[in-house]
């Protein structure tokens, strides 16, 4: 099945609207991020996920980008996998594995 990104992070906010979550600029920027970087076969820290919607002039808190990414968890669009003792969230609508390096910590999705 080939979706194209914007298609992708739709189909996440509807799941998200049909968990009672209204699409807030916030919650739309957060997937963004997570969808885009999921093209790229990544996870973002929180801390990445902030500078990404600063970097487009999202006038978002850190604590809000954390809030943000609970809930997204809590509903299951997305997931959470620890690197390096820090938390990466990932989006959660397909299935996907990790690949962690044990000299580095880095990881990679085996799939986008
Ligand atoms: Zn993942």
């Amino acid at each position: 099945m080939i979706t194209s990104p914007v298609d992708r992070v739709s189909a996440v906010m509807d799941r998200l609207r049909r968990a009672g979550l209204r699409t807030t600029l916030a919650r739309r920027g957060v997937v963004d991020a997570l969808g885009e970087a999921a093209g790229e076969r990544r996870h973002l820290r929180a801390t990445e996920v902030h500078q990404r919607l600063t970097g487009r002039g999202l006038g978002v808190e850190l604590s809000t980008v954390h809030r943000v990414l609970t809930h997204l968890v809590e509903v299951g669009v997305a997931h959470t996998v620890p690197v390096g003792g820090t938390a990466t969230f990932g989006l959660a609508d397909r299935p996907h594995h990790h690949a962690v390096c044990q000299g580095c910590g880095g990881m990679r999705q085996l799939t986008a």
